[in-house]
């Protein structure tokens, strides 16, 4: 049988780091062990989930490179969700309650009041089938719950180890609303048991719903998944991720310019005791990838450590890969490597090809400093062993040497005191502006 794995993200929103971290290791793992990977799309809350949210949702994975073999949408299954409503009906663990909102709540808090956890009394099971009517005349439509067996319900958690949770402290969920429209839990199984999902890996916020989810595989008569829950990302300091240190979303990251493979390398061994390395493709970060190195503890998210990934994936990357992720036109592979090694984000690129291909305005302290050595500039060609012939010269003709001789070229050259190496960028530079720039002119 093939294993296979789903990401079920609902369209109501973007990808932050935390789904993309969900929907990576689901593929990891699919990867690994040579599964499938579906994507779901959980869009039966149709007050906020929107088409503009489902397809960006598609377009953030396919940017992350995390390629689904299928495309379900909960929407299109209506009619399964109906089926497994009647026979779990018929299996008498589904039933009608009338209890409006307010009703409830007043009973929450009562319970809360006199100390009692707020549990669902259950009276909806005692009402005569007299009593029903009366609802139903009054136009009352029901909610159904599903008949929870108050049992202990375990599973061996492939994060967790193993997980009991007591089902006799729990609700009766709701499973179909009184519009008729079934609500996460019903539409969530009945997808993995017909999609034939092998293994659940979810959030650790879903590990009550995990129990009582196996009681629902097990009304319908099928076989239950494995389970893994991963614990929550924080932020560096162990607290919830504020918008500033990354809950942003990943679309948030990409305009910022960041590489998706920054964000895979992290977020594929973050939380487990492994090294983070930064690779420059996804099949680098399938080899290592093994489930059970996840710990329960809360992965820390560190935006500086994503910065600092991204950078040393920029520092190694082929031109190859580099140029279709360049939005510069006329940009080659000597710029690339020339610049490379001093950027952290793709779009710092921009900056620099200004300085080879632009206009700056050079810094200039001692112009007559920068007069004589252009006098000295190599005749012909620029090529990369001219930046030291030049200052050789420059040293020896003027008696300038270390940061004092080039410091100022530099800065004339490049309108900045820090950058790239200096043999490259004047071959880049070229005479003529090197030549306008060391005159003190914007070129
Ligand atoms: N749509 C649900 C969520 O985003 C899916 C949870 C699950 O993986 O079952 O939380």
């Amino acid at each position: 049988m093939t294993a296979k794995f789903r990401f079920a993200p609902s369209p109501t929103g973007y990808l932050h780091v935390g789904n993309a971290r969900l929907a990576l290791i689901n593929w990891l793992y699919a990867k690994k062990v040579g599964g499938e990977f579906v994507l779901r799309l959980d869009d039966t809350d149709e007050e906020r989930s929107t088409e503009e949210y489902a397809l960006g949702i598609q377009e953030d994975l396919d940017w992350l490179g995390l390629e689904w073999d299928d495309l379900k949408k909960q929407s299109d299954r209506s009619a399964s969700y109906k089926a497994a409503f009647e026979k779990l009906k018929a299996a008498g663990r589904l039933y009608p309650c009338y209890e409006s909102g307010e009703e409830l709540e007043y009973k929450r808090k009562r319970q809360l009041s006199r100390k009692l956890p707020p549990v669902y009394d259950r009276s909806a099971l005692k009402l005569t089938d007299e009593e029903k009517a009366a609802f139903e005349a009054e136009g009352r439509k029901p909610h159904w719950r599903f008949l929870l067996d108050q049992e202990v319900v375990s599973w061996e958690d492939d994060v967790r180890g193993n997980v009991e949770v007591d089902c006799a402290s729990m609700s009766d969920p709701v499973l179909i609303r009184s519009d008729g429209r079934p609500l996460y839990h019903l539409p969530s199984v009945v997808d993995d048991i017909d999609f034939g999902i092998s293994h659940v890996i979810r959030g650790e916020d879903h590990v009550s719903n995990t129990a009582l989810h196996i009681q629902v595989f097990k009304a319908l008569g099928s076989e239950i998944p494995a389970f893994a829950h991963l614990p929550l990302l924080m932020g560096p300091d162990g607290g919830p991720l504020s918008k500033r240190e990354g809950s942003q979303s990943l679309r948030e990251l990409r305009d910022a310019g960041y590489d998706p493979m920054s964000i895979n390398s992290l977020l594929a061994r973050l939380g487990t005791s492994d090294n983070v390395e930064a690779r420059g493709h996804l099949s680098a970060v399938i080899d290592g990838f093994d489930i059970s190195r996840f710990s329960r503890a809360a992965a820390k998210f560190d935006p500086a450590e994503l910065k600092n990934l991204n950078a040393r994936i920029l520092h190694e990357m082929p031109w190859e890969q580099a140029k279709s992720k360049l939005d510069l036109d006329g940009t080659t592979e000597a710029f690339w490597l020339a610049i490379r090694g001093n950027i952290d984000v793709i779009g710092e690129a921009r900056q620099w090809w200004q300085v080879v291909n632009g206009e700056i305005n050079p810094i200039v302290e001692d112009q007559a400093f920068l007069d004589k050595a252009a006098e000295l500039l190599p005749d012909g060609e620029l090529d990369v062993e001219s930046w030291k012939a030049w200052t050789t010269a420059v040293k020896e003709t003027l008696g300038v040497k270390g940061k004092s001789l080039f410091m100022p070229l530099r800065q004339a050259l490049t309108g900045q005191s820090h950058g790239p190496e200096m043999n490259n960028m004047l071959v880049l530079i070229g005479r003529d502006k090197a030549l306008a720039r060391l005159a003190g002119k914007f070129a």
